[in-house]
């Protein structure tokens, strides 16, 4: 029996997303055998062979033992059908037994396409996964993160187990392995007639750090109070590599773009650190940030819920605080 593991590489901007290499090191934590571990990822032009090498070296020190790639104007940007028809094919070829998706936007329109198209099971936004015998043990956050669950879920080649996995959640597991037997293989590809077309993508935030992924996230609520109160908030993040959130209640006031949302309406983020600027802390955005690995909450309301899930707690003004740990972190840091 084959015991193949596919995990898909995400590209956004000529970069492979952080998460495709957490995806081929969840992949590691249920193998014995590297060689079981491969990867696809999809071009919207001609390959170009420099690239392709790039990623490939890239995934290669991760863990994938064989990359798959399609190239074809189709896949330039993401299209459910187009992509669902390029995977499809894939899954047939590689037969995997597991497959592993990021949960982004990508990974949650993309799962459930092809847990349909093979009647497979699929386990959604996992955050550790481990192997028993011939059972693949997930964790995953239940009730807005009230609660987590342990599932457990088998896959074969014909019905390929699906989980999608929470960005910045699965350690990276760097492998020293230089064999050169790892390969590149480009799939011939004939796709079918698409009944929609992607004229345009409109990218809001292009060129910022994508939330999901950001080791530090400095969030905004409603005691910002105004579009420009965000500006001191923008500059902590800059100075410290980071990307803005915010709150619901920032973004109904219309101090932000509903894209910036975090929370159980909004994302989900688990950064290394989590400051939120005038945010209450309703469970709902709590539901978005909880598991972020240091809080630090500054809110001049000693009584808010935000401080009961902070690591460390400021009361005061943020107008006052922001600039000056602004400033502390240029100093620090430059
Ligand atoms: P507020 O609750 O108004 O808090 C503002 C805070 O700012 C206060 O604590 C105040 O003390 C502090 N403050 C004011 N001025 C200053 C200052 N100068 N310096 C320092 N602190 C100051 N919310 C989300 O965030 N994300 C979600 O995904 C989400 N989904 C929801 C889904 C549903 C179904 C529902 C019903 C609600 C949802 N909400 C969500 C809304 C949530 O319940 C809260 O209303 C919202 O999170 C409040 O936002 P806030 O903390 O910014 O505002």
């Amino acid at each position: 029996m084959s015991r193949t593991l596919l995990t898909y590489a995400e590209i956004r901007h000529h970069q492979l997303r952080q998460v495709s290499f957490e995806a081929v090191s969840a992949a590691a934590h249920i193998v014995q055998d590297q060689d079981q571990i491969v990867t696809c990822l999809f071009y919207g032009s001609a390959e170009d062979p420099a690239e392709v090498e790039r990623y490939a070296k890239e995934l290669f020190a991760h863990g994938t033992k064989r990359l798959y790639t399609i190239a074809h104007t189709d896949l330039e940007t993401y299209h459910a059908e187009a992509y669902f028809q390029a995977f499809h094919h894939v899954v047939t070829t590689v037969q995997p037994h597991v497959i592993l998706l990021g949960h982004t936007a990508l990974g949650r329109d993309l799962g459930p396409r092809l847990a349909s198209a093979f009647q497979a099971g699929q386990l959604s936004d996992v955050t550790d996964i481990q192997q028993q015998g011939e059972h693949i043990i997930c964790t995953r956050p239940l009730y807005a993160g009230k609660a987590v669950e342990k599932r457990t879920i088998q896959g074969s080649p014909t019905r390929p187990a699906i989980i999608t996995i929470r960005p910045n959640n699965i350690p990276l597991q760097p492998v020293q392995d230089t064999t050169p037997s790892r390969d590149v293989v480009a799939l011939p590809y004939t796709p079918p007639t698409l009944r929609s077309i992607v004229r345009e993508v409109v990218r809001k935030t292009s060129g910022k750090l994508d939330l999901s992924e950001a080791k530090i996230i400095v969030s905004g609520g409603r005691g910002v109070k105004s579009a420009e109160g965000f500006q001191p908030l923008e500059e902590l993040a800059s100075v410290l590599q980071g990307a803005v959130g915010a709150s619901r209640g920032a973004c109904d006031a219309g101090y932000c773009d509903y894209g910036l949302q975090i929370g159980q309406t909004g994302k989900v983020v688990t950064p290394e650190i989590y400051i939120a600027c005038g945010i209450s802390g309703a469970i709902q955005h709590l539901a978005g940030m909880s598991s972020s690995r240091v809080i630090i909450a500054i809110n001049k309301d000693p009584e808010a819920p935000i401080f009961k899930i902070a690591d460390y707690g400021i009361v005061g003004d943020l107008f006052e605080v922001v600039p000056l740990l602004t400033a502390a972190f240029r100093d620090l840091l430059q």
